[in-house]
């Protein structure tokens, strides 16, 4: 099936030891897995026959967990898209990085890369099984620098277990003390699993997770990171164009083990037992997404950005008029001052965006 997608998602589940709170599809990185993992990998991405990409996301897991030999032999994958790519993300844990990677990040034209800070306090860092410092996370970003690797993302976490204010607002200091371009903050949740729903540990209490959210938005804010997504703060410029291709509803490839996509109205999921992915890359399962849900699931994901979602692209998308489709369900909503009209874009108003998702089960 010839598809069009513009944006590609490859993951690599592989990390150097594993995160107390991580759910993701990962494993201990093992050398001959991952070798194989990278031959299925290379047979998924061949059968795709992209034409051309605007933005290329590795993720994980840790893509720099991989060797030298095999961060070469991943990222040659793409090389033949390089040249029209705008942004060309690869996340790095700061404890696998080495110079040499940096070397091979470069040759083959990755220009932005998302660190997993997460905390700056080594108590919490400890905790949750980080094994990086925050000394470290400042030598690999002014090593990045030095190679021209500018554009840098630092994920930052909320609500740790034992977290108070002040461990926060050092780490978000520490943050920008290292003039990243984007930063994106995300609360604690435990998931099933994980060791830190066996060791019973909680995020902290919903008023005091608000208050940091809060305090996360003002002080960004003020430091000129602009929030354009619940989650996602920029510099003016600096906004990830990949994630906002998903905010945005459009299709895209998925490629690696657990990975998702949405490609011609279907929904696709990649098998989240790697072994079983090694042995056979073409499965997954997918999901024929029906017109009524995909009109949902694209103002859902549109709403998370603050400037909304663009009347026009959707009607062109769906062939419909939005008023037609939504008139009703929004008039209340515009009543109250919950959402707005403006420019051709839908959106929460600054009262809606933090109660979106009662707006959401109205637009249900
Ligand atoms: S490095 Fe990332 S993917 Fe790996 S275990 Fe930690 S949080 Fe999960």
């Amino acid at each position: 099936m010839m598809t069009t997608a513009d944006y590609l998602y490859v993951h690599i589940p592989f990390c150097k030891t594993i995160c107390y709170y991580c759910d993701f599809v990962h494993r201990v990185y093992q050398e001959d897995i991952v070798d194989a993992y990278l031959s299925s990998l290379q047979k998924e991405i061949e059968s795709k026959e992209i034409s051309s990409l605007k933005t290329i996301y590795i993720g994980g897991g840790t893509p720099t967990s991989l060797n030298e030999r095999q961060l070469d032999r991943l990222l040659s994958l793409f090389d033949s898209y390089v040249s029209e790519v705008k942004e060309y993300t690869i996340e790095i844990n700061p404890e696998t990085l080495t110079e040499e990677k940096i070397q091979i990040l470069k040759k083959h034209g990755v220009n932005r890369v998302s660190i997993g800070l997460q905390t700056t306090e080594d108590k919490l860092l400890k905790l949750m099984n980080r094994h990086h410092t925050f000394s470290c996370v400042q030598s690999v970003v002014s090593l990045l620098k030095q190679y021209g690797i500018k554009n840098i993302s630092l994920d930052i976490m909320y609500s740790l277990p034992f977290q108070t204010m002040e461990s926060l607002k050092k780490s978000v200091n520490d943050a920008l003390s290292l003039h990243p371009t984007h930063l994106s903050l995300y609360s604690l949740t435990i998931e099933e699993n994980t060791v830190f729903e066996r060791k019973g540990y909680d995020h902290l209490d919903e008023d005091t997770e608000a208050d940091m959210y809060e305090w996360i938005v003002q002080k960004l804010n003020a430091s000129f990171y602009h929030q354009y997504e619940v989650s996602n703060f920029a510099l003016e410029g600096y906004e990830s164009q990949h994630n906002q291709a998903y905010w945005r509803y459009e299709d895209f490839y998925g490629c690696g083990a657990g990975a998702s996509g949405k490609e011609n109205h279907i929904r696709y999921e990649k098998s989240k037992d790697i072994r079983q992915y090694i042995q056979d890359p073409f499965q997954q399962e997918e999901i024929l997404l029906d017109k009524k849900d995909e009109m949902f699931e694209n103002i859902m994901m549109s709403l998370r950005m603050k400037q909304g979602m663009n009347i026009h692209a959707f009607e062109k998308t769906f062939q419909t008029s939005f008023i037609d489709v939504y008139g009703e369900k929004i008039k209340p909503l515009m009543q109250k001052n919950l959402v707005e009209i403006e420019n051709g874009y839908f959106r929460c108003s600054e009262q809606g965006f933090e109660i979106m998702n009662s707006i959401l089960v109205e637009l249900m």
